[in-house]
């Protein structure tokens, strides 16, 4: 059996901003050994994602994109690929 497992990438902690470019979540930390973790995880859902409170955070489910190298994606493959590059 095979464990999925978040890989810590932090491509669905990103979102498009109204300039059109994608922009981190300003919760999301980015560690020296190249992955992410979440500055408050716990209290994550629904917290703003950047300062104009135009986004906030969602359970991975419920994201209206499929990512980048997510392990999740095949929850529903009919979700749009996110126009990422972190
Ligand atoms: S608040 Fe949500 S989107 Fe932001 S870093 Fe944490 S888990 Fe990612
Ligand atoms: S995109 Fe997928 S693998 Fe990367 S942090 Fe989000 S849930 Fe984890």
């Amino acid at each position: 059996m095979t464990d999925i497992v978040c890989k810590r990438c932090g491509n669905c902690c990103h979102h498009v901003n109204d300039e059109g470019k994608v922009v981190k979540c300003k919760h999301l930390v980015k560690l020296a050994n190249g992955k992410t973790l979440c500055r408050i995880y716990k209290k994550r859902l629904g917290a703003f994602c950047d300062d104009e409170h135009k986004r906030f955070c969602v359970l991975r489910e419920n994201s209206q994109y499929n990512y980048e190298g997510c392990v999740f994606n095949y929850l529903d493959s009919s979700k749009p690929m996110f126009p990422t590059k972190k």
